[in-house]
């Protein structure tokens, strides 16, 4: 191997294998992005886990449902310029989601933008009737377009998280490293187990994500013991590294895999998608 081998993407780790191509797409598995507390790292990883997988020949749909828009932007999406996002379909009597999804830079993989208009559709759906359920349903016409559906959830426990956990088949919970990381996951837990009961039974706990990791420091490898003690198996052997270059990505308006394809920050999420695909979690 030369020293320009070592720098291809996915040389560097044989852990978890690159997927087999797909000859065909479709039904989308649906992943809920999900984390009460902010910048844990929820935008983050659905952009990076998608463009991850995009790569990987896998159709993917991002579905922006924080109106603060943080995926829409991170994807180049410049959503508050738009009449139409999330909001409008959430609301409609007709839904058509495919009038509002906007491809990217990035091959295979698409968004759902959201903008501010979306902080209204909590107050405006309770009294809908299965109010619940309207993103499962506006969701439903494109299943068969997408290998996977990631929503990018807000930080809060309210309807709209509530809709995006109706609506999918697995949770990802990323956590920061630090001590109080795991402080209110129990509530978040509880919630899961909740729409579980209720509203979804095919809900499961996909995993746990440790994010800004600096293995330098004891802090970072104690509270990845205490997570891993509390989560066993449920935690990613994937962790994502602490770095400046998340960041910078996203003032690019770029997936780190494109912003800067062989950094170690776009080689974890790539690891992290194999991961996902080997635990049976995406197509
Ligand atoms: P959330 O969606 O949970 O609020 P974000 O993904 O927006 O969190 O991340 C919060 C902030 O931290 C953003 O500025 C992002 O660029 C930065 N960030 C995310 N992951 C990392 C990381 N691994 N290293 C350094 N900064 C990161
Ligand atoms: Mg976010």
């Amino acid at each position: 191997m030369t020293a320009q081998d070592s720098l291809l993407p996915d040389s560097s780790d044989n852990s978890f294998p690159v997927p087999e191509e797909l000859s065909s797409h479709g039904p989308a598995r649906i992943i809920a992005m999900s984390n009460q507390k902010g910048g844990v790292g929820k935008t983050t990883t659905t952009i990076n886990l998608a463009a991850a997988l995009a790569e990987y020949g896998r159709k993917v749909l991002v579905v922006d449902f924080d109106p603060q828009g943080a995926a829409s932007a991170g994807l180049g999406v410049n959503a508050r310029a738009l009449d139409r996002t999330i909001y409008n379909e959430l609301i409609a009597s007709k839904p058509d989601i495919k009038s509002v999804i906007v491809p990217t830079s990035v091959p295979n993989l698409d968004i759902v933008p959201a903008n501010i208009d979306l902080s209204a559709a909590e107050i405006i759906l309770i009294n809908e009737v299965a109010r619940e359920q309207s993103l499962a349903r506006v969701l439903r016409p494109v299943l068969d377009d997408y290998d996977l559906i990631i929503i990018d959830c807000q930080p809060s426990l309210g309807l709209l998280t509530i809709n995006a956990l109706t609506a999918a088949h697995g949770v990802i919970i990323p956590l920061e490293a630090e001590y109080f990381a795991m402080r209110g996951v129990a509530l978040l837990t509880e919630q899961i187990e909740r729409i579980q009961d209720r509203l979804n039974p095919r809900l499961q706990l996909d995993g746990v994500l440790l994010t800004m990791i600096d293995m330098r420091t004891l802090h970072s490898r104690e509270v990845m013991a205490s997570v891993r003690e509390g989560f066993g198996d449920k935690v990613y052997q994937t962790y994502i590294a602490r770095t400046i270059k998340f960041p910078d990505a996203t003032i690019a308006a770029l997936p780190i895999t494109e912003y800067a394809p062989n950094h170690s920050g776009a080689q974890a999420y790539r690891q992290l998608a194999r991961e996902v695909v080997s635990r049976g979690q995406c197509a």
